[in-house]
């Protein structure tokens, strides 16, 4: 038993001297030639500064493009003060929020008084907005109350998501403003 601890307390002492790229821990690293050639999926690729576009807090990410532009992965960005390289869960699902052949690229619309959803394109689904928000002031515009001037209508509420920045809030503000609306709320966002 003595001898086994003297012989434990010599082999991590030695262990000062052990060079980590050989061993782990006490160890020797084990490698094969096919593992000593192995590269990472973002070896040598070009790191792009973005933004996590989820939330206020805001975090910075590395976008790793490949040469001919591909996206090949999303990380923290470690020199950021925010995150310092963290990603909370959804920060970390980025890559396949973009790249995804099981996203929605169109829209699912169920008609009133219907049972089921149909599939409609992006700029049908814009195109009803528009006509249903011109619709909806138009019958709801009031120009005066009680005497006094307020040019609004209360027929139309906004609410902003989280991905939205700060110019895009700007824009939405003035835009609802120039309508009319006064029911609006959004998310922080830097
Ligand atoms: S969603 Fe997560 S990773 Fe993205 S900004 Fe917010 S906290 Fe950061």
């Amino acid at each position: 038993m003595a001898k086994t601890t003297m012989d434990l307390t010599a082999l991590v002492r030695g262990a000062a001297d052990i060079d980590v790229s050989e061993r782990i821990g006490l160890l020797p690293n084990v490698a094969s030639e096919r593992t000593k050639h192995l590269k990472g999926r973002v070896a040598g690729a070009k790191a792009v500064t973005s933004v996590c576009g989820y939330c206020a807090v805001g975090c910075s990410t590395l976008a790793y493009v490949s040469d001919d532009g591909k996206l090949l992965d999303v990380e923290g960005n470690p020199d950021s003060p925010i995150n310092g390289g963290h990603l909370c869960p959804k920060g970390s699902a980025l890559f396949g929020l973009t790249v995804n052949d099981q996203r929605w690229t169109t829209v699912k619309y169920r008609a009133p008084y219907s049972d089921r959803y149909e599939e409609r394109p992006l700029a049908w689904a814009l195109e009803r907005i528009a006509q249903l928000v011109k619709k909806t002031r138009e019958e709801t515009f009031v120009r005066e109350k009680d005497g006094k001037r307020v040019n609004h209508t209360l027929g139309i509420a906004s609410l902003g998501g989280a991905t939205f920045g700060v110019e895009e809030n700007y824009m939405l503000g003035k835009f609802m403003h120039a309508l009319g609306v006064v029911s609006m709320e959004n998310q922080a966002r830097i």
